[in-house]
């Protein structure tokens, strides 16, 4: 629970991409992007806005879909594997 209330003050500073949570939070990623789905579930719930810098390929700038909060493989398009990450934002509503 700390975590996502963590999680949530993070964000609604400053878009940050599950790698630096990671980093900054000292904790491994398959485990922030599990609290991220969570946090950004109850926090849209709560009536804030998640904001999401989608995935972008590095390559030939194939943009991916907002629903992916973490870092794709391989470009559909180009399969490029230099993606640029998501970054993930929230607008409080308060
Ligand atoms: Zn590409």
């Amino acid at each position: 629970m700390t975590l996502r209330r963590d999680l949530l003050s993070y964000l609604s500073h400053e878009p940050r991409s599950v790698s630096r949570l990671a980093r900054e939070l000292r904790l491994p990623r398959a485990e922030v992007e599990d609290a991220l789905r969570h946090m950004t579930r109850s926090a849209r719930a709560a009536g804030h806005r998640i904001v999401v810098v989608p995935a972008r390929c590095r390559s030939c700038g194939f943009t991916f879909g907002e629903d992916k909060l973490s870092k794709p493989g391989r470009c559909p398009q180009c399969r490029e594997s230099r993606i640029f990450e998501p970054q993930v934002g929230i607008e409080r509503a308060n």
